[in-house]
């Protein structure tokens, strides 16, 4: 009598925590958050023609000068100087 109940007690509490895991499982499966996006951090950037020296630009890592003429993007400070100076 008493045998049978530990074989039982001890079965329940196998049974019992092997689906406390299995919820366990699900519920953190469920509230994970999404993985991030992937791909690339920002979008392609036109490049623009350094009028100097013409080497091909990105206007965000570019030299920027402003003028009457608009913006206009540089490769170097010396392009811009010598945009400047002419
Ligand atoms: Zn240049």
């Amino acid at each position: 009598m008493l045998a049978r109940f530990l074989i039982w007690s001890l079965l329940l509490l196998v049974v019992w925590r092997a689906l406390r895991t299995l919820l366990a499982g699900i519920i953190q499966g469920a509230s994970a958050p999404p993985p991030p996006p992937a791909g690339p951090p920002e979008k392609g950037e036109l490049m623009v023609r350094d009028p100097v020296c013409g080497t091909f630009v990105l206007p965000s890592r570019a030299v920027s000068m402003r003028d009457r003429r608009g913006t206009h993007h540089f490769c170097s400070d010396r392009c811009r100087e010598a945009y400047q100076h002419r």
